[in-house]
């Protein structure tokens, strides 16, 4: 996403058609594209350079559902990281609203506590989300608002170790589970492509998109046809949500295949926030966080 210079471009361009619809408030919109120009910038210079020891899974293990390198041992430019952290920071103390307010107090704890970004950098490595949700409760009116700042800075270095990764893996292969190959996380969207709609799923960690089998639940395994239901909303043109009834989690599937529209998940996350929401009122789970870490 970061390597390829037309992602920033059709940012800017899809983020411009989306605050004229009213979708979403035009502050997300502007911190989106603000967080996602900065990461551009951090991407191109943060150092991707892989350390010597650095113990991968042979491929065949990988393939059979090992994950390359677990999102624990990943390395990361932590000055990059920190640097695009405070960029951000700042954004959000300048901005209006209950996200101002939890900046200032996320400053204040990092006065208090100068090593709570390396920290926090560590948990969200680690997926520790209840040092999040417990730090949250300092700033109770955007309480994730630490972990988008953590995820947020740190992703574009991850990004940078994963397109190196990525160079061991088998191209163009169909993997047969529902977690990342490189890193083992979860996806957080999936995606149809091509004039046969090959279904791709997109790692919520490190971004890698990965093709999966059209009807297997990601999350469970599932294969019976009819455990699998989904739904559409004619407000949202290109989406749709699959949901599987035996593990009772959800997942947005983009198809912009007949639509004079370009996918970019890290967006299209953000554009179909309502079918979120539907599906939660429905009584469905989803198992990641949203592409911002909210
Ligand atoms: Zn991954
Ligand atoms: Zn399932």
């Amino acid at each position: 996403m970061y390597n390829n210079e037309k992602s920033l471009k059709l940012f800017q361009k899809r983020k411009d058609i989306l605050a004229k619809k009213d979708i979403l408030p035009q502050e997300l919109l502007d911190l989106a594209e603000f967080a996602f120009k900065n990461q551009f910038k951090a991407f191109n210079s943060s150092s991707s350079v892989l350390p010597q020891d650095l113990k991968l899974a042979p491929v065949n293990e990988v393939i059979s559902g090992k994950p390359l390198l677990a999102r624990s041992s990943f390395p990361y430019d932590f000055e990059a990281s920190l640097k695009l952290f405070h960029i951000l920071l700042d954004y959000l103390k300048n901005s209006s609203g209950p996200i101002k307010a939890s900046a200032e107090i996320i400053e204040s704890e990092i006065k208090k506590d100068p090593e709570l970004v390396r920290v926090a950098f560590e948990k969200y490595l680690e997926a520790d989300d209840h040092f999040f949700r417990i730090f949250g409760e300092k700033t109770p009116e955007s309480p994730r608002t630490l972990n988008f700042l953590a995820q947020t800075s740190i992703t574009p270095s991850i990004a940078g170790i994963t397109d190196k990764l990525n160079l061991a893996l088998p191209q163009n292969h169909t993997w047969t589970f529902g977690h990342c190959p490189v890193c083992g996380s979860l996806p957080y969207i999936s995606s149809l492509q091509g004039k046969e709609g090959a279904r791709h799923l997109h790692c919520s960690f490190c971004h890698t998109d990965y093709r999966f089998l059209r009807m297997v639940c990601p999350f469970c395994d599932e294969k019976k046809e009819a455990c699998f239901e989904y739904f559409t909303v004619k407000e949202h043109p290109g989406f749709r949500v699959d949901v599987c009834k035996t593990c009772n989690m959800y997942m947005k599937t983009i198809d912009f295949r007949q639509l004079d529209k370009k996918n970019l998940p890290i967006l299209d996350d953000l554009e179909s926030l309502t079918l979120d929401i539907m599906a939660r009122n429905e009584g469905y789970n989803r198992p990641t966080l949203s592409a911002w870490g909210f």
